[in-house]
């Protein structure tokens, strides 16, 4: 495995760098105290930052995409989550297609089009009040009425969901088949609307909006459904296959590695300028050690999302070593902010100042996609071969 940079990463690393610290880093504290991001807000943000290949990076440039691999795509999210992380979920799941691969022509040809003005804002339906870890079963119903499929049910803690243009859902079409008969379905909010139930302010990655939707006889045309549920379905545009949660759990976890820096960042920072006894307390080997964890953390965790980014660029299957990623760098995040909070002593609790943000944004990330313990359970079907879940 190659972990250097290509040239061109290089590049692009030491140029989008401080661009974020200039132009997105002083607007992160007063975004963050505000809340959820509106969606006009949201698309601003977009446009600022799609040249760089945030949004839908991934996919071709015909879906406004940049075409970039892995990687790359990942290197661009790690640098964005060292600013701001509630913005860089909030930019990815945008840019999400989904199940959008079914669609008619002129669909097809309209979401395109958006997407390519960075005017599309995506989010994708799993979760529901009963049915978190396991999502096997779902309760959301599609009934095939003619030409139709009539959707009733609830999707709770949905990323972008109140501000979403559209969503891909998981839905039952037969509750007697269990997971057989889940499906995924694209809703376009402005022809099938369906409501906000609840705006969720959240512990962290509070601008990132999160919501609870419900679908009360929402109508949607039959070709819309796909024969696969989400996490199976291959993104459109998408230039490479990246199937079930593989990619989403792999930037969950780069993000958490952006918050890692930036907490080892803040902390060389401060140990050096602040004094205690006399000396600076980055001379004490307590503080020292501290700092150093930090490093080896982040730094392992990092290596474990590029090594599952590495496979998907090769097109290979990464889903242990996506939840591997997920589950040590979303706890690791948590451990390294709050070494980062102890170094800053009071001034880390203090609201306002980003440590204690750094702490509470991590601690956000080890529930989304799976949690901890389901990424464990996860690597252990696989590495063990018996399955404890189901
Ligand atoms: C920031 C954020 C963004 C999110 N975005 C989305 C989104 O865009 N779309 C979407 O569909 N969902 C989204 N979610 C929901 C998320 O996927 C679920 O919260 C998650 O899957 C866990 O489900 P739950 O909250 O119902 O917890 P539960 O499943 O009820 O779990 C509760 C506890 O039990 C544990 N547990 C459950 N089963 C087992 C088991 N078999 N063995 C051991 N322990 C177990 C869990 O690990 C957890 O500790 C988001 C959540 C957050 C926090």
């Amino acid at each position: 495995m190659d972990f250097g940079l290509t040239e061109e990463q290089r590049l692009l690393q030491e140029n989008v760098r401080p661009y974020l610290e200039k132009e997105i880093a002083p607007l992160v504290d007063d975004y963050e105290q505000r809340g959820p991001l509106t969606r006009a807000e949201t698309i601003d943000f977009i446009k600022q930052l799609m040249p760089w290949g945030y949004y839908n990076g991934r996919a071709s440039e015909d879906f406004g995409g940049a075409n970039l691999d892995a990687k790359t795509y990942g290197l661009l999210q790690e640098e964005l989550s060292r600013v701001w992380p509630g913005l860089c979920g909030t930019l990815w799941i945008a840019g999400g297609t989904g199940s959008a691969v079914g669609l008619s022509d002129s669909d097809h040809r309209e979401l395109r089009d958006r997407m390519r003005a960075g005017e599309s804002i995506s989010a994708g339906g799993i979760t529901e009040p009963d049915h978190g870890s396991d999502s096997s079963r779902m309760e959301t119903r599609a009934v095939l009425d003619g030409d139709n499929w009539v959707i009733n049910g609830t999707k709770a803690w949905i990323s972008n969901g109140p501000i979403c243009d559209h969503i891909n859902l998981n839905v039952t079409i037969d509750p007697a088949l269990g997971r057989q008969g889940v499906r995924s379905i694209f809703v376009n909010r402005e022809t099938s609307p369906f409501e906000t139930v609840r705006q969720n302010r959240l512990l962290g990655v509070r601008a990132w909006p999160n919501g609870e939707l419900r679908f009360d006889n929402v109508t949607v045309p039959r070709r819309n459904l796909r024969a696969r549920p989400q996490g199976e379905a291959q993104a459109a545009g998408e230039t490479k296959r990246v199937w079930h949660f593989e990619a989403p759990r792999t930037l969950l976890a780069i993000m958490a590695v952006g918050i890692g820096q930036a907490a080892i960042d803040a902390s060389i920072r401060y140990a050096r300028e602040r004094h205690q006894f006399g000396r600076p307390i980055a001379s004490f080997q307590l503080i020292q050690e501290m700092i150093v964890d930090m490093v080896i953390e982040t730094d392992s965790a990092r290596f474990l999302a590029y090594r599952a980014m590495d496979l998907q660029d090769k097109g290979e299957d990464s889903s242990w070593q996506s939840s591997a990623a997920k589950a040590f760098a979303t706890e690791m995040a948590v451990r390294v902010a709050s070494k980062a909070i102890e170094i800053h002593g009071a001034l880390g609790l203090m609201e306002g100042y980003p440590i204690e943000r750094y702490f509470r944004d991590a601690r956000s990330l080890t529930i989304p996609d799976g949690t901890t313990e389901i990424q464990k359970l996860i690597i252990g079907r696989q590495l063990l071969g018996v399955s404890a879940i189901s």
